[in-house]
């Protein structure tokens, strides 16, 4: 890189309104107030670091000032002596404080003092105090004294990253405005358009990284595409931005929560030493696996958000969050996300992050395989939850099942995975008897599929052929579903569940 070059951030650094970046609410505001005469004598910006906060002080110390208008303008030229002077951080009217250095008492009362005296080259004599939080009590009951009583050539622009910690004495004087998170659209088009002045190559996938790892600073954002382009001479793709985030690209991580929450601790935990031993960032991968948690919990069908598509994941990569979806309770997805930030402070504490992230994994699992509230009101009370064998045992399946019962077929269904079958049992059929290879029964939805697919599970997997009778009249019989439901209505645990909760209701009944 050459000696003279100018980070990015400053070098395309808004000059005017016009282009200051995802701030039209501010704008609108400010412009309307500036052209209308209406101009406050101290105004308060705030929002998270990058946002604009002190390149709009500096676009409206210009407005205040610039020579190409006899007044106050919205439009500041940018090219006069006081506008180039203001741009350069070097106009002797306009202050610019850092509140972090001049927090003492003494500092402020000197700044104070000199606002008595009228600007010696412009209009206003212009107090950009950045930081304002950080000023001690003292300082700030200075500063509120001369905002009290405000010299008609003074103009105060505080901002702060932290307004809860300023004042309301001195709130209440300020005109508040409030800069938002820059969107990632708005990122990436900039970035494209500064990608494109410098002549250098950003493909969108890249620029998507970017824009997303900024998290709304448009600052942050073209400090990394400066450091990306000094680490691949100015061919910035996926791969260098990965990589230089310490990041994992998104289809690992789509891939990696689904052996989390599918696969078995030894798969689960060889994959992770796998991502980290290709350098990701641990605190990243958490966070992206909580990106993750909660937009599969957006997208959960149930939910219906429908807003899918603006998640970063690819059409790929969400027809597998999906499928994972159809797998997994929404309960299940809460906890594993309370777990996880749980999780954040504990890493980041950790002398250890690898191993705390593998105790991390375990304990996910366990959660994807524990049973939901509403499972175990239904387990009996007595019955104590088996716990689920990790390690593998070669169980002698014997050949043929006995199914004597419409509770043992719905069973047998569910056990080998059939869940449509066996939910279309227990919810549609009132079954009238139930004999040795024999079923007559009445079927509510009448799926003629449905007989022919229960006839052949039925020869596959009792070895032998079924005659089953569906009558046409419907006998008002509980179905299966209906028959629980109404059983565990009559459960005293749940009676008492459902008095504790006053607008409970029985939604669905899962095994
Ligand atoms: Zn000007």
């Amino acid at each position: 890189m050459e000696n003279n070059y100018t980070v990015l951030a400053r070098k395309y650094r808004s000059q005017n309104f016009e282009t200051l970046i995802g701030q039209d609410v501010l704008v609108k505001t400010l412009t309307t107030a500036i052209n209308t005469g209406r101009i406050a004598h101290a105004y308060i910006f705030t929002g998270i670091r990058g946002t604009g906060k002190t390149s709009t002080a500096r676009i409206l110390a210009k407005a205040l000032n610039c020579l190409s208008s006899d007044t106050a303008t919205s439009k500041p030229c940018g090219v006069c002596e006081n506008c180039r002077a203001i741009a350069a951080g070097q106009h002797i009217d306009v202050m610019e404080i850092d509140a972090a250095s001049h927090t003492g008492v003494d500092n402020m009362r000197e700044i104070l003092d000199a606002a008595l005296y009228r600007p010696t080259n412009a209009r206003y004599k212009v107090y950009i105090i950045d930081e304002v939080h950080m000023l001690s009590t003292s300082a700030f009951n200075a500063l509120l004294k001369t905002l009290e009583e405000p010299p008609a050539h003074v103009i105060f622009i505080l901002a702060t990253t932290e307004i809860r910690k300023v004042p309301v004495t001195i709130l209440s004087r300020c005109q508040r405005f409030d800069l938002a998170r820059v969107p990632v659209e708005t990122l990436k088009k900039h970035f494209a358009w500064v990608a494109e002045q410098e002549k250098i190559e950003l493909t969108d996938e890249a620029n998507e990284l970017l824009a997303r790892a900024a998290d709304g600073s448009v600052r942050d954002g073209l400090s990394l595409l400066d450091q990306a382009i000094a680490q691949t001479g100015g061919h910035v793709d996926e791969t260098a931005v990965l990589d230089m985030l310490k990041r994992t690209d998104r289809g690992t991580v789509v891939n990696f929560m689904k052996t989390v929450l599918s696969g078995d601790v030894s798969v689960a935990l060889g994959k992770l030493d796998e991502i980290y031993a290709n350098g990701a960032d641990l605190t990243m991968l958490l966070n992206d696996m909580m990106e993750w948690v909660h937009w599969a919990t957006r997208m959960y069908p149930s939910l219906r958000l429908q807003d899918a598509v603006s998640s970063p994941y690819t059409a790929d990569q969400r027809e597998t969050i999906k499928k994972i979806n159809e797998t997994i309770s929404l309960n299940t997805l809460s906890r594993i996300w309370q777990v996880m930030v749980a999780a954040v402070p504990e890493l980041q504490a950790s002398s250890n992050q690898k191993q705390c992230f593998d105790m991390l994994i375990v304990r996910l699992m366990h959660i994807a395989d524990m049973p939901s509230i509403p499972e175990i009101l239904k387990q009996n009370k007595n019955e104590i939850i088996p716990e689920k064998k990790t390690e593998q045992v070669i169980i002698e399946k014997p050949k043929y099942k006995t199914i004597d019962s419409a509770k043992a077929l719905v069973e047998e269904l569910q056990k080998s995975r059939e869940l449509l079958l066996s939910s279309y049992v227990s919810s549609n059929l009132e079954i009238i008897e139930f004999g040795n290879n024999f079923i007559k029964y009445f079927d509510i939805q009448g799926d003629k599929n449905f007989q022919q697919k229960l006839i052949l599970w039925l020869k596959d997997n009792t070895g032998q052929d079924w005659t089953i009778e569906r009558v046409a009249e419907d006998p008002h019989q509980q179905t299966m579903s209906e028959h629980i439901k109404s059983e565990i209505v009559a459960d005293p645990m749940v009676a008492s569940a459902m008095d504790l909760f006053e607008d409970a209701e029985i939604v669905s009944v899962s095994k």
